[in-house]
């Protein structure tokens, strides 16, 4: 048992897929029976930044995705952002002592702005303050990330560093949890899993939806023909399979390079791996889907054990900056 406390935040994206699946529920799960404190939040005032729309079905869905995947309200601390208003008082005591270069030269900026150009607000310059005190007000000693979110992290840590040195030793300064969040390629083969482009493929899907997406799945370019051999180690399937297909990998691999399977049975084998992966989360998000209070009942427990540790950390801030002398004085 670890005992360490865990933050992690994802914005109401509804319900998830493979990506979201194989790059981050798997993961809270792990780290939820590894015995660390676990907080998961959704943080819906990040997803403000991009859009307004569907704020509360999105949530629902979600959160009813956690939770039949494992993501256990007993152990873990499952709560929406904006329920613990204290995060915003936070993100304005940092934002007063971050100089605006820090942000502007995070990658995820520039991304953003490409990504939604007729919409750069404020918001999204700060949201990495916002972060910083998502993290922060918790007092989380370490955050699950991926090598490219590193530099989050260190703008969080850079920003709890000036805060406990101008009024204190406060704030906890989060360590990195470098985790193994693969890059999922969607269905096209090219871009990572995701909504918005619809190449993803939903873990609440039906077998026959599974199956349906799987066959659309692109594939190494090179076997125009059932009879070229392929090369798994460019085929998108193959990567699922090593995920999904334990028990077939090797003779996949295998007969895939001398043309021995064509990939119309290898698309079948990953499709029916896949749906019976999936079964008894299914058939548990359907127990879980049948009371519609429960989700808001587990948010609301969680609002309530997150605003405690909140509120906590908040009179220590508000005690060390309010307390603040001048210099020398
Ligand atoms: Fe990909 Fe399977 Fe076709 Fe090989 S046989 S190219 S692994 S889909």
């Amino acid at each position: 048992m670890s005992g360490k406390r865990v933050f992690s935040g994802a914005r109401p994206t509804g319900k998830q897929h493979l990506g979201n699946y194989l790059g981050a529920i798997r993961n809270y799960v792990n780290l939820q029976e590894q015995g660390y404190e676990t907080i998961y939040c959704v943080v819906d005032l990040h997803a403000m930044t991009t859009s307004f729309e569907n704020l509360r079905e999105l949530t629902a869905e979600m959160v009813l995705d956690w939770m039949a995947a494992g993501v256990d309200p007993e152990k873990s601390i499952i709560f929406v952002q904006s329920s613990v208003p204290e995060v915003i008082e936070l993100a304005w005591y940092f934002s007063t002592i971050t100089p605006l270069g820090w942000l502007l030269r995070l990658p995820t900026f520039k991304e953003k702005v490409r990504a939604q150009p007729d919409n750069v607000n404020y918001g999204l310059v700060g949201y990495p303050v916002l972060m910083a005190a998502d993290i922060t007000l918790y007092k989380a000693e370490v955050v699950p990330v991926g090598v490219d979110q590193a530099p989050h992290l260190e703008f969080t840590r850079e920003v709890v560093r000036r805060f406990n040195h101008l009024f204190g030793p406060v704030l906890v300064e989060p360590q990195a949890l470098y985790t193994d969040f693969p890059k999922v390629l969607g269905i096209d083969g090219v871009n990572k899993m995701s909504k918005s482009l619809n190449n993803h493929i939903e873990i609440s899907a039906s077998p026959e939806e599974i199956h349906q997406r799987v066959m659309m799945m692109v594939t190494d370019p090179q076997r125009t023909h059932r009879h070229i051999p392929g090369r798994p180690e460019v085929c998108n399937v193959f990567s699922f399979h090593k995920f999904f297909s334990p028990k077939e990998v090797e003779m996949i691999d295998r007969e895939c390079r001398t043309a021995g399977i064509g990939c119309v049975d290898c698309k079948k084998i990953l499709s029916r791996n896949i749906s019976d992966y999936f079964a008894p989360f299914r058939q548990k998000r359907q127990e879980l889907a049948s009371d519609p209070s429960l989700v808001w009942d587990v948010l609301e427990d969680g609002r309530k054990r997150a605003k405690s540790i909140a509120e906590k950390t908040m009179a220590e801030v508000r005690e060390a900056i309010y307390s603040k002398k001048p210099a020398g004085g």
